[in-house]
């Protein structure tokens, strides 16, 4: 690595910081990793190695990425701070850049991952410390979009973890844990808690590791009625199954045959539903 920096050190990244004018902003959720242990475990889960495609999102000013580029993975870094890119070009990898082995995509990763998966495809492996404005909207963005890669690891709220670890009928079960666990076995690997980051957070932070199964619990040919099944199922927690799946606008015959199908009680709650069960109800649905 042609870029000696220590990532650990919270006097060093103000330093950097400082002469650089920059800052950290909240709304962009700016909390940098400063654990070397937690940055090492992090990448051991990750599973990245030599020529593998990893894409990590929100790499601020590359401790994450720099942990990455040292296993030989390639890595495709969406960052949206100007500042960081700055950083992360003209000081950090300005020679990873050059020999093709980082790729920086400035931006909103919300708007630019899309037209990365449709050039190249979904990659290896995914590994980020996620702003927390936009981590469930991007993990479910990835899903949703059938951007699957084998595995994904992610720095999250530990609050954000429980419910992509939640079944049915766990206080933090929701339509974000249906659709986490359509393709992919979650488990939380670790807590965080805020002092391993910098500036600290107000909350804790847990270490999620979903690992892809190996066949989806639904046919892909039904995966856009399966989202929209779930949106609907979960737009409302107090309501019903019945009445959440009337805002799907089919008709009454067609909702009730579907429940009655299915073998779920009308009055039933999405909360108590499994993704299999969510599966065949929409399947029977639409
Ligand atoms: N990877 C670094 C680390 O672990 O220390 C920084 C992680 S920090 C929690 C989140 C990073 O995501 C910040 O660099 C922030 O600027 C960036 N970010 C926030 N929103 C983003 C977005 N919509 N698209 C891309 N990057 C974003």
């Amino acid at each position: 690595m042609s870029w000696d920096f220590d990532y650990c050190s919270v006097n060093s990244i103000s330093n950097l910081l400082g002469e650089n004018g920059l800052n950290m902003t909240k709304k962009f959720g700016q909390n940098f990793l400063v654990s070397r242990s937690a940055l090492e475990r992090i990448v051991s889960l990750s599973g990245a190695s030599a020529g593998m495609r990893v894409w990590e999102v929100g790499p601020g000013i590359g401790a994450l990425t720099s942990a990455l580029l040292q296993t030989g993975a390639h890595v495709t870094a969406f960052e949206i701070d100007r500042g960081f890119c700055r950083i992360l070009r003209e000081r950090a990898f300005t020679r990873e850049i050059a020999d093709g082995k980082l790729k920086l995509i400035e931006g909103d990763a919300l708007k630019t991952w899309t037209a990365e998966f449709e050039e190249n495809g979904a990659p290896d492996v995914i590994c980020a410390n996620l702003p927390y404005n936009v981590g469930s909207v991007l993990i479910g963005s990835f899903i949703e979009n059938r951007c699957l890669p084998p595995v994904m690891v992610y720095t999250l709220q530990s609050e954000v973890v429980h419910r992509i670890c939640a079944g049915p009928g766990d206080e933090d079960y929701s339509g974000f844990s249906v659709l986490t666990s359509l393709d992919y076995e979650n488990r939380e690997a670790f807590v965080l808690k805020a002092g391993n980051f910098w500036p600290a957070p107000n909350v804790d932070s847990s270490v999620v590791v979903m690992k892809k199964k190996t066949q989806s619990v639904i046919e892909e040919k039904d995966a856009p009625a399966f989202f929209k099944t779930v949106h609907a199922l979960f737009a409302q927690r107090r309501k019903t199954v019945k009445n959440n799946l009337k805002a799907l606008k089919l008709s009454p015959q067609t909702i009730d045959g579907a429940l009655e199908k299915t073998g779920t009680e009308p009055s039933e709650r999405a909360e108590n539903l499994s993704t299999a069960q969510i599966a065949a109800l929409s399947k029977a649905l639409i």
